[in-house]
Protein backbone atom coordinates (compact mmCIF):
# COMPACT_ATOMS: atom_id res chain seq x y z
CA UNK A 1 0.00 0.00 0.00
CA UNK A 2 1.22 3.47 -0.81
CA UNK A 3 2.69 5.15 2.18
CA UNK A 4 0.40 8.33 3.20
CA UNK A 5 2.85 11.70 3.53
CA UNK A 6 1.15 12.78 6.70
CA UNK A 7 0.37 9.32 8.55
CA UNK A 8 2.35 8.84 11.76
CA UNK A 9 4.43 5.47 11.44
CA UNK A 10 2.23 3.54 13.44
CA UNK A 11 -0.74 3.87 11.22
CA UNK A 12 1.03 3.35 7.72
CA UNK A 13 -0.34 0.42 6.04
CA UNK A 14 -3.52 1.06 7.15
CA UNK A 15 -5.96 2.46 4.40
CA UNK A 16 -8.99 3.48 3.38
CA UNK A 17 -10.86 -0.13 5.18
CA UNK A 18 -12.42 -2.15 3.09
CA UNK A 19 -16.04 -1.71 3.93
CA UNK A 20 -16.08 1.42 3.01
CA UNK A 21 -14.35 1.22 -0.05
CA UNK A 22 -16.66 -1.72 -1.29
CA UNK A 23 -19.97 0.02 -0.35
CA UNK A 24 -18.53 3.11 -2.27
CA UNK A 25 -17.95 0.25 -5.66
CA UNK A 26 -21.45 -0.67 -5.01
CA UNK A 27 -22.89 2.82 -5.26
CA UNK A 28 -21.03 3.69 -7.93
CA UNK A 29 -22.03 0.79 -10.20
CA UNK A 30 -25.43 0.41 -8.69
CA UNK A 31 -24.11 -3.14 -7.87
CA UNK A 32 -25.95 -5.89 -4.81
CA UNK A 33 -24.22 -4.80 -2.01
CA UNK A 34 -23.60 -8.35 -0.04
CA UNK A 35 -20.00 -6.71 1.27
CA UNK A 36 -20.20 -4.66 4.66
CA UNK A 37 -22.16 -6.04 7.00
CA UNK A 38 -25.41 -4.44 8.34
CA UNK A 39 -29.14 -5.21 7.56
CA UNK A 40 -31.41 -3.90 4.65
CA UNK A 41 -33.73 -3.14 6.78
CA UNK A 42 -34.33 -1.32 10.31
CA UNK A 43 -34.72 -3.04 13.56
CA UNK A 44 -37.46 -3.35 16.15
CA UNK A 45 -39.81 -0.01 15.91
CA UNK A 46 -40.47 -0.08 19.74
CA UNK A 47 -36.47 0.60 19.97
CA UNK A 48 -36.61 3.18 17.36
CA UNK A 49 -39.81 4.69 19.06
CA UNK A 50 -38.19 5.07 22.34
CA UNK A 51 -35.44 6.63 20.22
CA UNK A 52 -37.66 9.08 19.07
CA UNK A 53 -38.90 9.50 21.98
CA UNK A 54 -36.03 10.41 23.94
CA UNK A 55 -34.79 13.16 21.36
CA UNK A 56 -38.76 15.07 21.48
CA UNK A 57 -38.13 14.02 25.42
CA UNK A 58 -34.73 16.41 25.49
CA UNK A 59 -32.40 13.37 26.71
CA UNK A 60 -30.16 15.13 23.91
CA UNK A 61 -26.89 16.51 25.79
CA UNK A 62 -24.05 14.50 27.16
CA UNK A 63 -24.85 11.63 29.25
CA UNK A 64 -22.93 10.42 31.78
CA UNK A 65 -19.14 9.13 31.24
CA UNK A 66 -19.83 5.29 31.65
CA UNK A 67 -23.40 5.36 29.80
CA UNK A 68 -27.13 6.36 31.27
CA UNK A 69 -28.08 4.23 34.26
CA UNK A 70 -30.95 2.55 32.81
CA UNK A 71 -28.65 1.38 30.11
CA UNK A 72 -26.18 0.04 32.11
CA UNK A 73 -28.24 -1.69 34.47
CA UNK A 74 -30.11 -3.10 30.55
CA UNK A 75 -27.05 -4.42 29.82
CA UNK A 76 -26.66 -5.98 33.51
CA UNK A 77 -29.29 -7.55 32.70
CA UNK A 78 -29.28 -8.97 29.54
CA UNK A 79 -25.74 -10.78 30.68
CA UNK A 80 -27.84 -12.29 33.23
CA UNK A 81 -30.66 -13.46 31.31
CA UNK A 82 -28.88 -14.72 28.47
CA UNK A 83 -25.47 -15.59 29.98
CA UNK A 84 -26.44 -16.27 33.47
CA UNK A 85 -23.44 -13.36 34.30
CA UNK A 86 -23.80 -11.24 37.47
CA UNK A 87 -22.65 -7.49 37.38
CA UNK A 88 -22.72 -4.42 38.61
CA UNK A 89 -23.78 -2.03 36.71
CA UNK A 90 -22.36 0.70 38.72
CA UNK A 91 -18.70 -0.83 38.40
CA UNK A 92 -18.94 -3.22 35.97
CA UNK A 93 -20.55 -2.19 32.92
CA UNK A 94 -19.35 0.38 30.51
CA UNK A 95 -21.08 1.84 27.49
CA UNK A 96 -18.78 3.14 24.69
CA UNK A 97 -19.35 4.08 21.03
CA UNK A 98 -19.84 0.31 19.64
CA UNK A 99 -18.25 -2.41 20.01
CA UNK A 100 -15.16 -0.69 17.77
CA UNK A 101 -14.66 2.05 20.33
CA UNK A 102 -15.03 -0.73 23.55
CA UNK A 103 -12.18 -2.56 21.66
CA UNK A 104 -9.48 0.86 21.46
CA UNK A 105 -10.25 1.54 24.40
CA UNK A 106 -9.56 -1.50 26.30
CA UNK A 107 -6.00 -1.58 23.75
CA UNK A 108 -4.98 1.62 25.07
CA UNK A 109 -5.94 1.11 28.04
CA UNK A 110 -4.39 -2.19 28.90
CA UNK A 111 -1.09 -2.05 26.84
CA UNK A 112 1.83 -1.34 27.50
CA UNK A 113 4.20 0.24 24.06
CA UNK A 114 5.87 -3.37 22.75
CA UNK A 115 3.69 -5.14 24.03
CA UNK A 116 1.91 -8.52 22.43
CA UNK A 117 -1.78 -9.35 21.53
CA UNK A 118 -2.59 -12.76 19.88
CA UNK A 119 -5.77 -12.69 17.81
CA UNK A 120 -7.16 -15.79 15.86
CA UNK A 121 -6.24 -15.08 11.91
CA UNK A 122 -8.38 -13.40 9.96
CA UNK A 123 -8.83 -10.55 12.07
CA UNK A 124 -12.38 -8.19 12.01
CA UNK A 125 -10.40 -4.95 10.67
CA UNK A 126 -10.18 -2.58 13.40
CA UNK A 127 -7.98 -5.04 15.90
CA UNK A 128 -4.73 -4.65 14.14
CA UNK A 129 -5.13 -0.79 13.96
CA UNK A 130 -6.30 -0.79 17.71
CA UNK A 131 -3.33 -2.36 18.44
CA UNK A 132 -0.77 -0.27 16.44
CA UNK A 133 -2.42 2.50 17.64
CA UNK A 134 -1.59 1.06 21.23
CA UNK A 135 1.76 0.82 19.83
CA UNK A 136 1.33 -3.29 20.54
CA UNK A 137 2.20 -5.99 18.19
CA UNK A 138 -0.60 -8.35 16.72
CA UNK A 139 0.28 -11.70 16.99
CA UNK A 140 -1.76 -14.13 14.66
CA UNK A 141 -2.70 -17.50 15.59
CA UNK A 142 -3.95 -18.84 11.98
CA UNK A 143 -7.90 -20.29 11.93
CA UNK A 144 -7.74 -23.03 8.95
CA UNK A 145 -10.59 -23.57 6.43
CA UNK A 146 -12.00 -27.11 6.75
CA UNK A 147 -10.25 -29.36 4.55
CA UNK A 148 -12.58 -30.24 1.88
CA UNK A 149 -12.43 -26.56 0.52
CA UNK A 150 -8.54 -25.96 1.42
CA UNK A 151 -7.82 -27.09 -2.12
CA UNK A 152 -10.53 -28.48 -3.91
CA UNK A 153 -14.35 -28.69 -3.72
CA UNK A 154 -15.29 -32.40 -4.47
CA UNK A 155 -18.67 -31.28 -2.26
CA UNK A 156 -19.12 -27.21 -2.51
CA UNK A 157 -20.99 -26.91 1.03
CA UNK A 158 -19.34 -27.75 4.07
CA UNK A 159 -20.28 -27.55 7.69
CA UNK A 160 -17.14 -28.26 9.29
CA UNK A 161 -15.66 -25.46 10.76
CA UNK A 162 -12.82 -23.05 10.48
CA UNK A 163 -10.01 -25.01 13.40
CA UNK A 164 -6.59 -23.59 14.80
CA UNK A 165 -3.57 -25.54 16.03
CA UNK A 166 -3.59 -25.72 19.86
CA UNK A 167 0.33 -25.73 19.37
CA UNK A 168 0.43 -23.00 17.35
CA UNK A 169 -1.70 -21.10 20.39
CA UNK A 170 0.45 -22.59 22.60
CA UNK A 171 3.69 -20.83 21.08
CA UNK A 172 1.59 -17.71 20.45
CA UNK A 173 2.25 -17.00 24.64
CA UNK A 174 5.50 -15.60 25.36
CA UNK A 175 6.55 -13.41 28.21
CA UNK A 176 5.81 -10.30 26.30
CA UNK A 177 1.84 -11.03 25.63
CA UNK A 178 -0.28 -8.94 27.28
CA UNK A 179 -3.60 -9.87 26.28
CA UNK A 180 -5.57 -12.04 23.48
CA UNK A 181 -8.53 -10.89 21.60
CA UNK A 182 -11.03 -13.44 20.73
CA UNK A 183 -14.13 -12.86 18.32
CA UNK A 184 -16.96 -15.48 18.94
CA UNK A 185 -18.86 -15.98 16.92
CA UNK A 186 -15.84 -14.89 14.80
CA UNK A 187 -16.56 -12.57 10.92
CA UNK A 188 -15.44 -13.78 8.91
CA UNK A 189 -15.24 -17.09 9.35
CA UNK A 190 -18.62 -17.59 10.96
CA UNK A 191 -16.87 -19.65 13.80
CA UNK A 192 -18.43 -20.37 16.55
CA UNK A 193 -15.76 -21.57 19.52
CA UNK A 194 -16.43 -24.70 20.97
CA UNK A 195 -16.40 -24.88 24.95
CA UNK A 196 -13.34 -26.98 24.82
CA UNK A 197 -11.06 -24.45 22.56
CA UNK A 198 -12.21 -21.34 25.08
CA UNK A 199 -11.29 -23.60 27.58
CA UNK A 200 -7.37 -23.92 26.02
CA UNK A 201 -7.53 -19.92 25.92
CA UNK A 202 -8.58 -19.50 29.05
CA UNK A 203 -5.83 -22.41 30.47
CA UNK A 204 -2.77 -20.77 28.59
CA UNK A 205 -4.19 -17.15 29.79
CA UNK A 206 -4.28 -18.17 33.60
CA UNK A 207 -0.65 -20.35 32.85
CA UNK A 208 1.31 -16.89 31.39
CA UNK A 209 -0.89 -14.43 33.51
CA UNK A 210 -2.84 -12.87 30.25
CA UNK A 211 -5.95 -10.97 30.17
CA UNK A 212 -8.31 -11.50 27.18
CA UNK A 213 -10.72 -9.03 25.61
CA UNK A 214 -13.66 -10.73 23.41
CA UNK A 215 -15.56 -9.60 21.17
CA UNK A 216 -19.10 -10.85 20.91
CA UNK A 217 -21.42 -8.44 18.71
CA UNK A 218 -22.78 -11.51 17.05
CA UNK A 219 -23.73 -13.61 20.48
CA UNK A 220 -27.10 -13.85 19.34
CA UNK A 221 -26.41 -15.16 15.65
CA UNK A 222 -25.50 -18.59 16.68
CA UNK A 223 -27.23 -21.53 14.86
CA UNK A 224 -27.74 -24.66 14.11
CA UNK A 225 -29.39 -25.01 17.89
CA UNK A 226 -25.24 -24.56 18.87
CA UNK A 227 -24.65 -22.08 21.83
CA UNK A 228 -22.98 -19.27 22.67
CA UNK A 229 -20.11 -19.76 25.16
CA UNK A 230 -18.23 -16.85 27.16
CA UNK A 231 -14.72 -17.12 27.82
CA UNK A 232 -15.44 -14.49 30.64
CA UNK A 233 -17.13 -17.80 32.50
CA UNK A 234 -14.23 -20.37 31.45
CA UNK A 235 -11.98 -21.33 34.71
CA UNK A 236 -9.77 -18.45 36.21
CA UNK A 237 -10.97 -16.34 33.59
CA UNK A 238 -13.59 -14.22 35.41
CA UNK A 239 -10.99 -11.87 37.34
CA UNK A 240 -9.23 -10.93 33.91
CA UNK A 241 -11.85 -10.68 30.97
CA UNK A 242 -13.48 -7.39 29.07
CA UNK A 243 -16.21 -9.16 27.20
CA UNK A 244 -17.57 -6.55 24.37
CA UNK A 245 -20.66 -6.37 22.81
CA UNK A 246 -22.91 -3.90 21.10
CA UNK A 247 -26.43 -3.29 20.00
CA UNK A 248 -25.47 -2.51 16.26
CA UNK A 249 -25.80 -6.58 14.58
CA UNK A 250 -28.45 -7.26 17.74
CA UNK A 251 -30.97 -4.77 16.90
CA UNK A 252 -30.15 -4.00 13.22
CA UNK A 253 -29.39 -0.14 13.97
CA UNK A 254 -25.88 -0.04 13.12
CA UNK A 255 -25.07 2.99 12.79
CA UNK A 256 -26.00 4.24 16.64
CA UNK A 257 -22.70 3.04 17.22
CA UNK A 258 -24.07 2.02 21.29
CA UNK A 259 -21.56 -0.53 22.71
CA UNK A 260 -20.52 -1.86 25.87
CA UNK A 261 -17.39 -3.84 27.68
CA UNK A 262 -18.04 -5.35 30.40
CA UNK A 263 -16.15 -6.81 33.57
CA UNK A 264 -14.13 -6.86 36.83
CA UNK A 265 -14.15 -3.11 37.84
CA UNK A 266 -10.64 -2.83 37.75
CA UNK A 267 -10.64 -3.94 34.19
CA UNK A 268 -13.75 -1.85 33.65
CA UNK A 269 -11.96 1.38 35.67
CA UNK A 270 -9.26 1.14 33.03
CA UNK A 271 -10.95 0.59 29.78
CA UNK A 272 -13.20 3.74 31.01
CA UNK A 273 -9.97 5.95 31.48
CA UNK A 274 -9.38 5.31 28.26
CA UNK A 275 -12.67 5.57 26.56
CA UNK A 276 -13.47 9.15 28.39
CA UNK A 277 -10.87 11.04 25.98
CA UNK A 278 -11.66 8.77 23.24
CA UNK A 279 -15.38 10.15 22.86
CA UNK A 280 -16.14 11.12 26.16
CA UNK A 281 -19.73 9.86 25.92
CA UNK A 282 -22.00 8.98 22.27
CA UNK A 283 -25.55 8.40 21.36
CA UNK A 284 -27.55 10.50 23.90
CA UNK A 285 -30.84 9.50 23.03
CA UNK A 286 -30.06 5.79 21.84
CA UNK A 287 -28.93 4.63 24.68
CA UNK A 288 -32.37 4.62 26.32
CA UNK A 289 -33.39 3.00 23.46
CA UNK A 290 -30.63 0.38 23.07
CA UNK A 291 -32.08 -0.17 26.75
CA UNK A 292 -35.28 -0.76 25.75
CA UNK A 293 -34.51 -3.50 22.74
CA UNK A 294 -32.00 -5.14 25.57
CA UNK A 295 -35.61 -5.57 28.01
CA UNK A 296 -37.32 -6.87 25.05
CA UNK A 297 -38.81 -10.81 25.31
CA UNK A 298 -37.10 -13.51 24.31
CA UNK A 299 -39.17 -14.38 21.31
CA UNK A 300 -37.68 -11.21 19.74
CA UNK A 301 -34.33 -13.08 20.00
CA UNK A 302 -35.17 -16.21 18.91
CA UNK A 303 -36.74 -14.74 15.89
CA UNK A 304 -33.89 -12.50 14.83
CA UNK A 305 -31.68 -15.63 14.94
CA UNK A 306 -34.02 -18.25 13.17
CA UNK A 307 -34.66 -15.14 10.44
CA UNK A 308 -30.79 -14.54 9.84
CA UNK A 309 -30.36 -18.67 9.92
CA UNK A 310 -33.06 -18.86 7.09
CA UNK A 311 -31.25 -15.95 5.37
CA UNK A 312 -27.97 -18.46 5.45
CA UNK A 313 -29.38 -21.19 4.39
CA UNK A 314 -30.88 -19.48 1.69
CA UNK A 315 -27.60 -17.71 0.03
CA UNK A 316 -25.33 -21.50 0.93
CA UNK A 317 -28.07 -22.53 -1.69
CA UNK A 318 -27.52 -19.96 -4.37
CA UNK A 319 -23.68 -19.39 -3.70
CA UNK A 320 -23.22 -23.05 -4.26
CA UNK A 321 -25.40 -23.71 -7.50
CA UNK A 322 -23.57 -20.23 -8.60
CA UNK A 323 -20.15 -22.57 -8.21
CA UNK A 324 -18.60 -21.35 -5.06
CA UNK A 325 -17.59 -23.76 -2.48
CA UNK A 326 -19.75 -22.70 0.67
CA UNK A 327 -18.17 -22.65 4.25
CA UNK A 328 -21.94 -22.73 6.67
CA UNK A 329 -21.31 -20.22 9.25
CA UNK A 330 -22.37 -21.40 12.53
CA UNK A 331 -22.81 -18.04 13.37
CA UNK A 332 -22.61 -14.16 12.86
CA UNK A 333 -24.37 -12.97 9.66
CA UNK A 334 -21.34 -13.50 7.01
CA UNK A 335 -20.79 -16.79 4.98
CA UNK A 336 -17.30 -17.63 3.46
CA UNK A 337 -16.38 -18.87 0.07
CA UNK A 338 -14.16 -20.54 -1.83
CA UNK A 339 -13.49 -19.19 -5.53
CA UNK A 340 -11.70 -21.70 -6.71
CA UNK A 341 -13.83 -24.24 -7.97
CA UNK A 342 -14.95 -21.26 -9.95
CA UNK A 343 -11.39 -20.94 -11.70
CA UNK A 344 -10.11 -18.23 -9.86
CA UNK A 345 -7.70 -17.70 -7.69
CA UNK A 346 -6.87 -14.01 -6.22
CA UNK A 347 -10.58 -12.75 -4.18
CA UNK A 348 -9.60 -9.10 -3.79
CA UNK A 349 -9.21 -9.10 -7.85
CA UNK A 350 -12.49 -11.28 -8.08
CA UNK A 351 -14.23 -8.74 -5.52
CA UNK A 352 -12.84 -6.05 -7.88
CA UNK A 353 -14.10 -7.22 -11.00
CA UNK A 354 -17.52 -8.58 -9.49
CA UNK A 355 -19.39 -5.62 -9.47
CA UNK A 356 -19.21 -5.45 -13.27
CA UNK A 357 -18.94 -8.79 -13.91
CA UNK A 358 -22.18 -9.99 -12.23
CA UNK A 359 -23.42 -6.52 -10.43
CA UNK A 360 -23.13 -8.07 -7.07
CA UNK A 361 -20.17 -6.69 -4.44
CA UNK A 362 -18.13 -8.73 -1.97
CA UNK A 363 -15.36 -8.28 0.17
CA UNK A 364 -12.35 -10.27 -0.13
CA UNK A 365 -11.07 -11.98 2.85
CA UNK A 366 -7.59 -11.48 2.46
CA UNK A 367 -7.71 -8.20 3.52
CA UNK A 368 -8.49 -9.74 7.19
CA UNK A 369 -5.63 -11.96 7.69
CA UNK A 370 -2.26 -10.50 8.49
CA UNK A 371 -0.75 -12.13 5.32
CA UNK A 372 -3.15 -11.79 3.02
CA UNK A 373 -1.60 -15.03 1.14
CA UNK A 374 -3.46 -17.22 4.03
CA UNK A 375 -7.12 -16.00 2.51
CA UNK A 376 -6.50 -15.38 -0.98
CA UNK A 377 -8.84 -17.49 -2.73
CA UNK A 378 -11.78 -16.70 0.07
CA UNK A 379 -14.21 -14.05 -0.42
CA UNK A 380 -16.87 -13.00 2.13
CA UNK A 381 -20.71 -12.42 1.40
CA UNK A 382 -22.99 -10.75 3.85
CA UNK A 383 -26.81 -12.31 4.09
CA UNK A 384 -28.52 -9.81 6.86
CA UNK A 385 -30.74 -8.72 3.89
CA UNK A 386 -34.41 -9.24 1.98
CA UNK A 387 -35.06 -12.99 0.43
CA UNK A 388 -35.68 -10.98 -2.65
CA UNK A 389 -32.84 -9.44 -2.42
CA UNK A 390 -30.78 -12.49 -1.66
CA UNK A 391 -32.34 -14.52 -4.40
CA UNK A 392 -31.42 -11.61 -6.92
CA UNK A 393 -27.94 -11.58 -5.94
CA UNK A 394 -27.43 -15.29 -6.24
CA UNK A 395 -29.49 -15.19 -9.75
CA UNK A 396 -26.83 -12.34 -11.14
CA UNK A 397 -24.25 -14.70 -9.72
CA UNK A 398 -25.47 -18.07 -11.02
CA UNK A 399 -25.98 -15.65 -14.51
CA UNK A 400 -22.46 -14.56 -14.60
CA UNK A 401 -20.59 -17.31 -13.18
CA UNK A 402 -21.93 -20.48 -14.77
CA UNK A 403 -22.37 -19.49 -18.33
N1 LIG B 1 -16.50 -6.54 15.92
C1 LIG B 1 -16.90 -7.29 14.90
C2 LIG B 1 -16.49 -8.71 14.82
C3 LIG B 1 -17.73 -6.73 13.92
O1 LIG B 1 -18.12 -7.47 12.88
C4 LIG B 1 -18.10 -5.39 14.03
C5 LIG B 1 -18.93 -4.77 12.96
N2 LIG B 1 -20.15 -4.52 13.42
C6 LIG B 1 -17.67 -4.66 15.13
C7 LIG B 1 -16.86 -5.26 16.05
C8 LIG B 1 -18.01 -3.23 15.31
O2 LIG B 1 -19.17 -3.09 16.04
P1 LIG B 1 -19.79 -1.63 16.31
O3 LIG B 1 -20.48 -1.23 15.06
O4 LIG B 1 -20.71 -1.84 17.45
O5 LIG B 1 -18.66 -0.73 16.63
N1 LIG C 1 -18.76 -5.18 10.85
C1 LIG C 1 -19.08 -4.91 9.50
C2 LIG C 1 -18.44 -5.93 8.58
O1 LIG C 1 -17.66 -6.76 8.98
C3 LIG C 1 -18.68 -3.55 9.00
C4 LIG C 1 -18.48 -2.45 9.94
C5 LIG C 1 -17.71 -1.33 9.29
O2 LIG C 1 -18.02 -0.89 8.20
N2 LIG C 1 -16.71 -0.89 9.97
O3 LIG C 1 -18.73 -5.88 7.41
Amino acid sequence: MARLPHLSSRLQGFGTTIFAEMSALAVQTGALNLGQGFPDSDGPVEVSEAAVEAIRGGQNQYPPGPGIASLREAVAEHQQRFWGMTLDPETEVLITAGATEALAAALLALCETGDEVIAFDPTYDSYAAGVAMAGARLRGVLLRPPAATASDAGSRITSEPFSFDPDELRRAFNPKTRLILVNTPHNPTGKVFTEAELDLIAELCVEHDVLAVTDEVYEHLVFDGRRHRLLAQRPGMAERTITVSSGGKTFSFTGWKVGWAVGPAPLVAAVRTAKQFLTYVNGAPFQPAIAAGLRLGDDYFERFRADLEAKRDLLTRQLAKAGFAVMVPEGTYFITTDIRPLGFDDGIEFCLQLPERAGVVAVPSAVFYQDQRDGLPLVRFCFAKADDFLLDAGQRLIDALTR
